[in-house]
C-alpha cells in the first residue's frame, strides 16, 4: 500500500501541498492531499517545481542480495513504533516516561543516551521498540527514500487540546504508509481533559475508536504521572500480534540507519535498527556510500553488546563515514566488497551533486503506481 501522495512529494520537495495542488489545477489535473500520483505526474509536478526526479529501480535501491527467507527460519520480532502527533501534545514526554520507566526496571547504571531509537520490555515481558525520531518529517524522509522502518503509530492527542492540524498530517502519514494506528488520549491528569470531545473529533475525519464501534484503539493516558501507559503498550503488542511480525535471526544482517554523527572520541556513531538477521562485531558492513568493520555496538543505556537481532535498536562504531537517515545497512561478505559498493555509490553521489537542478530521488514504488 505504498505510494506516493502529493503530500509526501510537497515535503519532499518542501513546498506546501495547497502549493502542489494549485500547479496541477493549473495543469488540469485534480489531485487530493493523499492521492496517490502517478510516475508521470510526480515527474510533470516536480518538474513544475523545478526538481528532476530519478526513480530508482529495486536492483539499485538494494544492493543486496536479499535472500527469500524460509517459512520455518522465521522467527516472532519486536514491534517498531513511532510516536507522532502535534506539538505540545507530549511525544517526547510520552517517549521520555516509557524510556525511564523501563530503566528504573532493571539495568543498574548507564546514563540513558539518546540516541534516536530504544526498545523496552513492557509488564508482560514482551519487547517493544521505539523510533525516536523528531516528528514525522524524519518518518518521510526515511519512508521517501524507500525505508520502511514503523510497523505500528501511536498517535498523541491532548485530552485538554482538539485533533489539530499536524495530527490529520500524522495519521495520514500512517495511513498512507499502511501502518496501523493507536491513538492516545495523553494529558488525562489534567482537570481540563476531555477525552470524549477528541474521540468525537477523531469520528469527523473517519478514526473512529473501539469504545464507539470503529477500528482503532485508543488509550487515556498521562505522560506525566504514567496513568495508562501499561495499558497503552498492552493495545500496542495487541496491534502488533495481529501484523505477526517476523524476521529470520539466522542470517547476516540487514538494517536501516535510523541517524549518523560524528563523535570526537569515537569516531563514526551510527545508531542502527536492525531488521532482519543478527549483527555481531567484527562484522563488515555497508551503510549508503560508507562501509567498515563493526569495532564496537552498545544499546541506548551505553551498554556493551555482542550481537543484535531483529528489531534491536545499537548504536554501531566502525563506519568510515556517517550514512543519511533511511539509508540501509548490509553486513558483507567481504571487505573488498564492501569498499567497492562504497565507491561506487560515493563517485555516483558526486556526479549526482554536479548536476545543476535540484534533485529527488524515489524508490521503484512510485513508478509502478
Ligand atoms: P511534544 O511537542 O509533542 O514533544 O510535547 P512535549 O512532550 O514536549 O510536551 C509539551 C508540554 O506538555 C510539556 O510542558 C509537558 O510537560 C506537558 N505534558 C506532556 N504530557 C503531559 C501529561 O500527560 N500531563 C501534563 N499535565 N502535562 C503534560
Ligand atoms: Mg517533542
Amino acid at each position: 500500500t505504498e505510494f506516493i501522495s502529493a503530500n509526501d512529494l510537497s515535503s519532499l520537495m518542501d513546498v506546501s501541498v495547497n502549493e502542489v495542488i494549485k500547479v496541477c489545477l493549473n495543469m488540469g489535473m485534480f489531485v487530493s492531499i493523499n492521492q496517490r500520483l502517478d510516475a508521470e505526474a510526480i515527474t510533470v509536478i516536480a518538474d513544475e517545481f523545478g526538481y528532476d526526479v530519478e526513480f530508482l529501480s529495486a536492483e539499485e535501491e538494494d544492493t543486496v542480495i536479499e535472500v527469500e527467507d524460509n517459512e520455518e527460519d522465521l522467527q516472532p520480532r519486536a514491534p517498531i513504533v513511532t510516536i507522532m502527533g502535534h506539538v505540545d501534545h507530549g511525544k517526547t514526554s510520552l517517549l521520555d516516561y516509557i524510556r525511564s520507566a523501563s530503566v528504573a526496571k532493571g539495568e543498574a547504571g548507564g546514563i540513558t543516551q539518546h540516541i534516536g531509537a530504544y526498545d523496552v520490555m513492557t509488564k508482560s515481558g514482551k519487547r517493544v521498540t521505539f523510533l525516536d525520531t523528531p516528528g514525522h518529517e524524519a518518518f518521510t524522509a526515511m519512508r521517501a527514500r524507500g525505508a520502511k522502518v514503523t510497523d505500528i503509530a501511536i498517535i498523541v492527542v491532548a485530552a485538554d487540546d482538539s485533533v489539530m492540524p499536524q495530527t490529520k498530517e500524522a495519521i495520514n502519514h500512517a495511513q498512507a504508509a499502511g501502518v496501523p494506528i493507536v491513538i492516545a488520549l495523553n494529558k488525562i491528569d489534567k482537570p481540563g481533559a476531555n477525552p470524549d470531545k477528541v474521540r468525537e473529533e477523531l469520528s469527523v475525519i473517519n478514526v473512529l475508536v473501539e469504545e464507539w464501534g470503529g477500528k482503532y484503539q485508543s488509550q487515556e493516558v498521562s505522560a506525566k504521572t504514567g496513568l495508562g501507559i501499561d495499558d497503552l503498550l498492552e493495545k500496542v503488542l495487541l496491534e502488533a500480534e495481529i501484523l505477526e511480525l517476523k524476521a529470520n535471526p539466522d542470517r547476516n544482517a540487514i538494517g536501516t540507519v535510523i541517524e549518523a554523527s560524528l563523535d570526537k572520541g569515537r569516531g563514526y556513531v551510527t545508531t542502527i535498527l536492525v531488521q532482519t538477521g543478527t549483527m555481531r562485531v567484527g562484522d563488515i558492513v555497508l551503510a549508503g556510500p560508507h562501509f567498515g568493520r563493526v569495532k564496537a555496538m552498545t544499546d541506548h543505556r551505553g551498554k556493551k553488546m555482542k550481537t543484535a537481532g531483529p528489531a534491536t535498536p545499537v548504536q554501531v562504531l566502525g563506519l568510515t563515514g556517517a550514512p543519511q537517515a533511511g539509508d540501509k545497512i548490509q553486513v558483507m561478505e567481504t571487505e573488498r566488497e564492501a569498499r567497492e559498493l562504497a565507491t561506487q555509490r560515493q563517485q555516483l553521489a558526486r556526479e549526482q551533486s554536479m548536476r545543476t537542478k535540484k534533485h529527488i530521488t524515489l524508490d521503484e514504488i512510485g513508478r509502478r503506481l
